[in-house]
């Protein structure tokens, strides 16, 4: 088991798997970002599978997969069937964006995926275009109508962008929740490639009360180590989330840890990198040295991620693109 100082327990890892992107949404990949990692050091799935295997046997039971965007990396539906046959996770998800993703909805639901989050933060086509750069909302309108024929547990991930989409929320609400999907609003965050904090950014509460004005939202009780602050519509089987992504509120009982694509460790999403696991596999470390060293870092883990910005950024360090890290 492992457990921080603060005695959270570790039981969900976040993993990125590319740091490439097909979408250049602006508040995370901007165009021309050139921060793409040499392919060389990106794990490899044999490395990967290491990596997963040794967090398995630490009791880590919820698998996220992330990105960049999962599905522009080669191979990868290969790869998370050889990953479900393991059986390491009991519970395993994916953070993807939809537009590579519908030829692979039917293998996700039958290798054991519980559920997928797609990543939409408006549902009009020219709006989706100057958000991401790429007119790709008829392919993500596809794979989410494909999703919600299977059993997984759906999500749409929506960034509220206060310069973009506001007048995108209500619509989003009402496809979603009328058809079972939870529609989930995040507030903002610097992780845009510059480091920049965005000036006027909408916090949890004028979210919940811009959606208020549209919809009776009656309060549901948190999810266990959620993000996410939930409510229902009277009437509809889908639910609202509104997650405070930048406020931080949710700290207390974070069970999350993020690996990069090349292999480093982040106890905190808005922390420092801890530990490089890739350059220790590299140097044909043990699986005792592996471990010895994530437990190293998870011991100076802070309580929360205000003050693992602090430290970071007190490091002259800047926050990097959320497509390096994952989300
Ligand atoms: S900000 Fe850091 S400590 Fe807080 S929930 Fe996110 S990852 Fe956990």
């Amino acid at each position: 088991m492992i457990q921080d100082p603060q005695g959270r327990i570790i039981d969900y890892l976040r993993l990125a798997v590319t740091d490439r992107c097909n979408l250049r949404c602006q508040y995370c990949l901007p165009e021309g970002y050139k921060g793409f990692l040499p392919k060389s050091e990106i794990l490899s799935y044999e490395e990967l599978n290491r990596v997963l295997e040794l967090f398995s046997a630490q009791g880590v039971s919820k698998l996220r997969i992330t990105g960049g965007e999962p599905f522009v990396r080669r191979d990868l539906i290969f790869w998370l069937q050889e990953i479900a046959r393991q059986k390491w996770f009991k519970r395993m998800h994916i953070t993807t964006n939809g537009v590579l993703t519908l030829p692979h909805v039917e293998t996700l639901e039958r290798i054991g995926f519980e559920g997928v989050n797609l990543s939409v933060d408006s549902f009009d086509r020219e709006n989706f275009k100057r958000i991401t750069g790429r007119d790709e909302l008829p392919r993500v309108m596809e794979t989410l109508d494909a999703l919600t024929q299977t059993r997984m547990k759906v999500r749409i991930n929506a960034v509220v962008l206060t310069d973009h989409n506001l007048n995108d929320l209500h619509e989003l609400v009402d496809f979603g929740t009328a058809k079972a999907v939870d529609v989930r609003f995040i507030e903002e965050m610097p992780f845009n490639g510059t480091g920049e904090v965005k000036a006027g950014v909408w916090d949890y509460r004028k979210i919940l009360l811009h959606l208020s004005e549209a919809f009776d939202l009656i309060p549901e009780r948190p999810e266990p180590n959620g993000t996410a602050m939930w409510y229902r519509i009277p009437g509809r089987p889908g639910r609202v989330g509104v997650i405070p992504a930048y406020s931080r509120t949710f700290c207390g009982t974070c069970n999350r840890l993020r690996i990069d694509p090349k292999g480093k460790v982040k106890t905190c999403l808005y922390g420092k990198d801890e530990i490089d696991l890739g350059r220790i596999i590299r140097q044909g470390a043990s699986d005792n040295v592996l471990l010895a060293s994530v437990q190293e870092a998870i011991s100076r883990r802070h309580p929360n991620g205000k003050s693992a910005e602090r430290e970071m950024l007190s490091d002259n360090k800047q926050h990097t693109s959320m497509a390096s890290i994952g989300g």
